[in-house]
């Protein structure tokens, strides 16, 4: 059985008060669930991360950051390490997010080698990948993702992918409004595992959990995670409120 997950990227936004307000409101209105019944974790800005670490840490809530970078240290203004991470108390770590790739330039090549420095760091890396709407359009949707997943992966053996989730978010539903019907988030996650399957092994497959992502809101997260491969949510807008994002984390369980 594979637990439901659900995730909060909060990109850039929130600022040092309302970050810490926000988690806490999560963990007060997520008890008794996070951890036990579902995996909950907020991915706030980097600037902001210990103190959201301090202020749930019994909550049973996880904290992850937005991306990392590759290399362990040294003259890469700006960048983050995946011990940096680890260091003020973050688990998870997005790697290869739809906002990273296409408004900030990143390769395929690169993001393989995020989820590898990230896993050698200790980090839980979730892989996302998904299509634009012309390559949607274009009948190209199961090219792109597998190329995603084949170049994100690179180098992975089976035994490393057990700290591996999956992130399917089609880029036209991101912060669009626009979700993708329960029925084309399916096809894909589908397509997604049987992918895993053939990269790796059937039961790796199984285990593997994959989130979809793209305009998740309360009323659309249940029928959404009915779906049979739709094993948990990775939710942006909707994370910054913290009565929509319990009632997702609900309706995940
Ligand atoms: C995201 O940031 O990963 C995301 C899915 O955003 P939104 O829920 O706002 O579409």
């Amino acid at each position: 059985m594979r637990k439901p997950f659900v995730a909060g990227n909060w990109k850039e936004n929130t600022d040092s008060r309302s970050s810490v307000e926000l988690a806490k409101a999560v963990a007060t209105g997520s008890a008794g669930l996070a951890k036990e019944k579902v995996t909950v974790a907020v991915i706030p800005p980097f600037v902001y991360l210990q103190s959201v670490v301090q202020a749930i840490r019994s909550s049973g809530i996880a904290v992850g950051g937005q991306d990392v970078y590759f290399e362990p240290k040294g003259a890469f203004t700006g960048e983050i390490s995946p011990a940096m991470l680890k260091d003020v108390g973050c688990n998870y770590v997005l790697c290869g997010h739809s906002e990273r790739r296409h408004v900030l330039c990143e390769s395929d090549e690169m993001v393989g080698k995020k989820v590898t420095a990230a896993l050698s760091g200790g980090l839980m890396p979730i892989l996302c990948v998904g299509e634009l709407l012309d390559e949607r359009d274009g009948g190209r949707t199961e090219q792109v993702v597998a190329r995603h997943m084949k170049t994100g992966l690179a180098g992975l053996s089976a035994d490393k992918m057990s700290a591996v989730t999956i992130a399917y978010e089609p880029v036209w539903a991101i912060g669009t409004g626009r979700t993708a019907t329960p029925q084309q988030a399916q096809e894909v996650h589908g397509f997604i595992r049987k992918l895993l399957a053939e990269m790796y092994n059937a039961k790796l497959a199984q285990e593997t959990q994959i989130l979809y992502g793209g305009s998740v809101k309360a009323d659309n997260a249940k029928e959404l995670m009915a779906q049979e491969d739709v094993d948990g949510l990775l939710v942006g807008g909707a994370s910054l409120k913290a009565d929509e994002f319990v009632r997702i984390i609900q309706a995940a369980v």
